[in-house]
């Protein structure tokens, strides 16, 4: 499964690429016929909370409705089979390109408190962001562990 998430689901296009799906999130003011042509283009399941939009995208969209990342993540849940443990941190949150694993120059930027850590080590070769087994990592994956927790509500 991929995904489109619209400019008011950005926390939740972070938390599915931090779990491994390719998500595209669309660009402040970005063309809703922009938006569809992608996900048609790209076969993108078009995530939105404007109920016009998901109507055009039917049956390849999901109107989402909770407030919040963890409401929105549970909309998703109930619709789709999502397995938020599917890939854990093999895209950039930030850009969704696919992760390298670290080289020694990439190790090298690291903070010295990271690099003892045992790994993974990452690299976005999209924007150089690194990736550890730090306090954000360790978060965000507690948090994806948490939802896969949630049993989707009928
Ligand atoms: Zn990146």
């Amino acid at each position: 499964m991929r995904f489109l998430c619209d400019e008011m689901l950005a926390r939740l296009a972070r938390l599915l690429r931090a779990a491994g799906y390719d998500t595209y999130l669309a660009r402040g003011g970005q063309a809703d016929d922009d938006l569809l042509r992608i996900a048609r283009a790209e076969d993108r399941i078009l995530l939105t909370r404007d109920r016009r939009l998901a109507e055009r995208a039917w049956p390849a969209s999901l109107l989402v409705g909770g407030r919040g990342a963890t409401a929105e993540a549970q909309d998703l849940a109930a619709a789709l089979p999502i397995d938020w443990t599917h890939a854990p941190f093999t895209r950039c949150v930030m850009d969704n390109t696919l992760l390298d694993d670290a080289g020694l120059q990439d190790v090298a930027r690291m903070p010295p408190q990271a690099r003892v850590l045992p790994g993974p080590f990452r690299v976005c070769p999209a924007c150089g962001r690194l990736y550890w087994p730090g306090s954000h990592v360790r978060r965000m994956s507690n948090r994806l562990q948490a939802l896969a927790q949630i049993l989707p509500q009928p």
